[in-house]
Formats: C-alpha cells, sequence, structure tokens
C-alpha cells in the first residue's frame, strides 16, 4: 500500500497530489495565439498555464477564447494567430493553490476548474493539481472506509 493510500484525505496536501512544473505543457505570455492552439491541439489538453520568461504563473489559456478572438463576421481571420499575444487572449484571474495548501481547500477549487495552478510565495510556477487527482483519491478512500 502506497504511503499516500495510508493517511485519510484530510492529512493530504496538494504537494502529494500535484504533477510537477516539468510535466506541464505551458505556453508562454509573450507568444503568439498560433503557438498556444497548437500546445493545446498536440496535447489534447483544453487549457494550459501561462508563464512569464521567469517562468511566473500569469493565468491559463483555452482554445475556445483563441478561436473567438480570430472570429470575423464571416470568416476565422487567420492573419490573427500571428499577430495576438497569448496575453491579449488568457484567462488572468484564476485561483492558485500552495504546495502545503489542505485537500479541502484544492477539493472545493477543482469544483469550477479543471486543474489549479501551484506556485510558491513568489508566484513562481511549480505545478498543476487536477480535478481527476482530486477525484481518485476521493474515489480511493471511499472503497477504503468500506
Ligand atoms: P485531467 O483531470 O487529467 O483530465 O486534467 C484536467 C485538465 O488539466 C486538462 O484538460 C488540462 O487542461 C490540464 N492538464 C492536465 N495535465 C496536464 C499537463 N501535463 N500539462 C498541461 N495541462 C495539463
Amino acid at each position: 500500500m502506497s504511503s499516500v493510500l495510508k493517511r485519510t484525505l484530510t492529512d493530504l496536501t496538494v504537494a502529494d497530489l500535484m504533477i510537477p512544473a516539468e510535466k506541464v505543457a505551458h505556453v508562454q505570455e509573450g507568444n503568439p495565439i498560433e503557438h498556444a492552439l497548437l500546445v493545446l491541439v498536440e496535447s489534447g489538453y483544453s487549457s494550459v498555464p501561462v508563464l512569464d520568461l521567469n517562468y511566473k504563473f500569469k493565468g491559463t489559456i483555452a482554445k475556445t477564447p483563441i478561436l473567438k478572438s480570430i472570429m470575423g463576421i464571416e470568416r476565422f481571420e487567420m492573419e490573427k494567430l500571428s499577430e495576438t499575444k497569448v496575453e491579449a487572449v488568457m484567462q488572468k484571474d484564476q485561483p492558485t493553490l500552495m504546495k502545503d495548501t489542505e485537500f479541502l481547500t484544492s477539493l472545493k477549487i477543482v469544483i469550477d476548474h479543471a486543474f489549479a495552478c501551484v506556485v510558491d510565495e513568489e508566484g513562481y510556477f511549480l505545478g498543476i493539481l487536477t480535478r481527476r487527482a482530486i477525484l481518485k483519491e476521493v474515489n480511493k478512500s471511499m472503497y477504503a472506509s468500506e
């Protein structure tokens, strides 16, 4: 049995469940939205974190706002893909978590978000916590308590 399984849900913190930064696909705020769209389509993720050049978390970017931003009246204005920067389209007001955030606080955040970004005290990006990781632990704990 893994050490995570032995503990109860309330003992878990974000650090136990997060995907570390080096395994997370991301884009930079200065990238053209064309690059973000390529990353999103190639990775299959609906949304990925946006970082600055120093690796600080800035927001998230998703496919739908990118497509809306290039939508003209009668056609997609494809030239906008290379002209528009990620920072103009990204969602900025995203909740963040710290490594020591408790499980129940993270659970509340992933009710409304498929994932939340984990940052340190200075805002540097450390990874993400997904709704899947939270639900897996809830599922495990339900079977363990039978
Ligand atoms: P999941 O719960 O695994 O389906 O992931 C939920 C969302 O988290 C995905 O749709 C992505 O937006 C994001 N995500 C999960 N894993 C990664 C990753 N390795 N890199 C970037 N984003 C990710």
